[in-house]
């Protein structure tokens, strides 16, 4: 038997770890389990390049409860370790990574953001003692035991142990009993274990047999080990995707559309991210972006990581490459997650750009559920906004849909001021404002639809992006200074009848008979309304006002003195 001091210099570090860890001990299991999946898949990548050539077997993880003892054990199959290896990365190397953490935070409880990965030492924070049996694939390996009480003493002796791979056992202490309970256990695997790549086993599948459930031989695997987001989009349907969405969030819409994230450089970086159908009891506290590090679970608060206004969106981020263990202030400030950010950003705008283009129809039937999402982003986004002000879209009171640049061409010709500003007339409320709508529209104006919950502030930022533009909602005053505009398409006059109005019109106005003009009758509402619409020319005559018989409408377009 071996007796030694683990290589730290603080006595009391346990004590400390527990204290520090408490508000999220429960990552114990987290860390356990993945060391079981790494010698696990460690002993495979050696297998396949012929240097274990011994029978691999079951490569699964188990996890098990014993009640009497008190105990929480976790075992592999993978590679184990020999006394050495548990000298030199359990001794020596796990316990410098503690003493470090410790001096970066023992001032600053606060900055630990609760999830980092401790490793092996995590153990303690729920243990008394913990144990360590194992055996090394290496030929004529010996079997070791290794044992700490949670002081920095430990011993270690040799083993008679047959199967090889490590088992990790934990005897769990008084204060943190109910990591002894089974549904406490199950809850965490699937939290934390969910998408591992090893099949993990917790208790038997149970069946119903007379009255109850009962154990049935066949073991419990609580994960799913090759999920969507670790495929080939080429290998992927979209109804594989669908189904992906509803095992992360069971009991949710069908989500509008998603984007498969697959980058290998600078950074590795997999994951899909779907865009959800927002109903008013949507969950934003269950339903988020989920992060993983190699299919390990590591948080759902993405903050930092994810831009800001994708926030809303769900899946799942998998990136080997985010430095989890550090506090987020420091998250914020690495230039990888930077980077990372960045590059969501160019692929959701990429993505969006894409359906835009291939499927008008489904984008614009879409519009209304994402258009939070894209005009956050291009609000709180100026790389975003370049891209997204090709296929954002405004809606107007009609129900149509239309780009910038598109809405841009259908008011240029008659929809400026004198200064030749374009004016985009919209409206908050359809309902409420429906008159002031119709008299803007019988008017010659479209009227945009500005009632989502940013709009406003879009229309703050459209003003500043384009051009000699002005934004105007539709009120009495609005649509009573608004200027007539031509609309050759509206008249509802034969030829016939323009030229029997002509006549009457000519009758009524002497002064009409030297012009050059046309009279029209434009629909308004069910009615037609009589309208002349002259040259500037005549309209300068027109000032006297005495002109035109009394309850005879005069639009047109006005020359700038011309005042009615
Ligand atoms: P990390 O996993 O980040 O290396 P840990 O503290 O979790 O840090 O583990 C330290 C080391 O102990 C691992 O790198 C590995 O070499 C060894 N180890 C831990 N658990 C096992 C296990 N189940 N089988 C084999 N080796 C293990
Ligand atoms: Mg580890």
């Amino acid at each position: 038997m071996q007796k030694g001091k683990i290589g730290v210099t603080t006595d009391n570090i346990f004590p400390i770890i527990k204290k520090f860890l408490y508000s999220d001990h429960e990552i114990f299991l987290r860390e356990l389990v993945s060391n079981a999946v790494d010698a696990t898949q460690k002993l495979k990548t050696l297998s396949s390049f012929g240097d274990f050539k011994g029978e691999l077997g079951d490569m699964n993880v188990k996890v098990s409860l014993d009640k009497k003892k008190g105990t929480l054990t976790i075992s592999d199959h993978g590679i184990g370790m020999t006394a050495e290896e548990i000298e030199k990365y359990i001794n020596q190397i796990a316990f410098s990574g503690a003493e470090e953490f410790l001096n970066k935070y023992k001032n600053d409880a606060n900055a630990i953001i609760g999830h980092f990965g401790l490793g092996f030492y995590s153990s303690f924070m729920v243990s008394k003692k913990v144990e360590i049996r194992t055996l090394s694939y290496k030929d004529n390996a010996q079997a070791v035991m290794w044992t700490c009480d949670g002081s920095p003493e430990f011993e270690m002796s040799d083993i008679d142990k047959k199967e090889r791979g490590t088992d990790i056992v934990l005897y769990i202490d008084d204060e943190n009993k109910e990591f002894l309970e089974e549904p406490k256990i199950e809850s965490l695997l699937k939290k934390y274990c969910r998408f591992l790549p090893i099949p993990v086993i917790f208790g038997k599948e149970q069946e119903w047999k007379d009255g109850k459930y009962v154990d049935t031989d066949k073991d419990k695997i609580i994960n799913d080990t090759a999920p969507a987001w670790t495929k080939k989009p080429t290998e992927l349907t979209d109804k594989d995707y669908k189904s992906f969405y509803s095992e992360l969030y069971p009991a949710s819409d069908e989500p509008l559309f998603w984007i498969h994230l697959n980058v290998d450089y600078p950074f590795k970086l997999t994951g899909i991210l779907y865009f959800p159908k927002i109903k008013s009891n949507f969950d934003l506290n269950r339903n988020k972006i989920q992060l993983y590090s190699n299919q390990v679970f590591v948080t759902d608060s993405v903050e930092g990581i994810v831009p800001e206004f994708l926030m809303l969106l769900q899946g799942v981020i998998d990136s080997p490459d985010i430095p989890l263990n550090v506090s987020r202030s420091y998250l914020q400030s690495d230039s990888n997650v930077k980077k990372i950010s960045t590059y969501i950003t160019k692929k959701v705008a990429d993505r969006l750009q894409e359906i835009f283009n291939n499927d008008r129809k489904q984008f614009e039937d879409k519009w209304d559920d994402i258009k939070l999402f894209i005009e956050y982003g291009m609000l709180s986004d100026e790389k975003f906004y370049e891209k997204a002000q090709k296929f954002a879209l405004l809606k107007n009171t009609e129900n149509k849909y239309y780009t910038l640049d598109e809405y841009k061409t259908l008011i240029e010709s008659n929809q400026t001021d004198k200064d030749k500003n374009l004016i985009y007339i919209y409206a908050t409320d359809r309902i409420a404002q429906y008159n002031y709508i119709e008299m803007a529209q019988a008017k010659g104006y479209d009227v945009l639809l500005m009632d989502g919950q940013l709009d406003i502030h879009f229309i703050g930022l459209l003003e500043q992006k384009l051009e000699k533009s002005r934004f105007v909602r539709v009120d009495s005053d609005i649509v009573e200074n608004l200027v007539k505009k031509e609309d050759k398409g509206t008249t509802v006059l034969t030829s016939e009848e323009r030229e029997m109005m002509t006549t009457v019109f000519k009758s009524q106005i002497p002064a009409i008979e030297k012009a050059d003009f046309l009279v029209m009758f434009e629909p308004i509402g069910e009615k037609a309304q009589p309208v002349i619409i002259t040259q500037n020319e005549f309209m300068r005559r027109m000032k006297d006002m005495s002109a035109m018989q009394p309850g005879m409408n005069f639009y047109g377009e006005l020359p700038d003195s011309f005042n009615l």
